[in-house]
């Protein structure tokens, strides 16, 4: 089965909107074009119908960074799935390591937004990944295994096309020090298999899986080789348009 690549920018909370726009502006011209791979831009919630304007036309996809389960109503501060798809979100990211960190999200909030991302057509990215420590003891599966399941209890899906899982090793964020290729490997291979075993062969296979962890253009090229590595999710080197150009480039090969 042939998957599409898909590469996925996390800005985080960076950039202004006129910063965010100009980002697009060369962005698209380094990108050329229409690329191979999928390529969607997450920026901060404050720039995304600007990023959206900016990017209509071309083929790059809106994303949003988190959202919440309900559809409206009172949540302060809170942005809904309908909200998402109404400003043209394709994608939401949901369960990225640095909120469950700083804002303590748990696998049962995630689940929670997932079925909701689903249910309002949105395709989430269920982030997913082992802290240092639980690497050194040997946890990585079972950690992997919770967030898996947890994330996705009462997801019934039918196609696999509806949600993409993105490995994102706690201690390859932001650090400099990625996962080797070997490494992303083994763990999309467990959990293509944990989705086998849950949604049935078909739907794993075409289930796409990203790995994230300081990525660059460097590094790239040998994390694309392995066989379940389907694409990536990019935090500091998505920042710059020419080096994020350069990383779809070698995701599209
Ligand atoms: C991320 O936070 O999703 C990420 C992958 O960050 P970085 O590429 O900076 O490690």
């Amino acid at each position: 089965m042939k998957r599409r690549p898909l590469v996925v920018a996390n800005w985080k909370m960076n950039k202004t909107v006129p910063e965010s726009v100009d980002f697009v502006q060369e962005f698209l011209q380094f990108l050329g074009r229409e690329p191979k791979a999928e390529v969607a831009l997450s920026p901060s919630f404050t720039a995304l119908v600007p990023v959206g304007d900016a990017l209509e036309g071309s083929p790059v996809a809106l994303a949003a960074q988190n959202m919440h389960w309900e559809d409206s109503g009172a949540f302060t501060g809170e942005i809904s799935p309908i909200q998402l798809r109404d400003i043209g979100c394709r994608f939401v990211l949901i369960g990225h390591s640095e909120r469950r960190q700083y804002f303590g999200e748990s696998d049962g909030e995630v689940s929670r937004k997932i079925s909701a991302a689903l249910r309002e057509g949105l395709v989430p990215i269920l982030c997913i990944g082992e802290t240092l420590g639980e690497r050194d003891y040997g946890k990585t599966f079972e950690v992997i295994e919770r967030q898996v399941c947890g994330g996705t209890e009462g997801v019934a899906l039918e196609s696999g096309s509806e949600i993409v899982l993105a490995y994102e090793p706690i201690w390859a964020i932001g650090t400099g020090k990625t996962a080797t290729p070997e490494e992303a490997q083994e763990v999309h291979r467990f959990v293509r298999g944990l989705t086998a075993s849950v949604s049935g062969a078909e739907v794993s296979e075409a289930i796409r899986i990203l790995y994230g962890g300081s990525v660059n253009p460097e590094n790239m090229t040998a994390i694309m080789e392995m066989a379940d590595v389907d694409g990536v999710l990019v935090g500091g080197a998505s920042l710059v348009p020419d080096s994020f150009a350069q990383i779809v480039r070698s995701a599209s090969h």
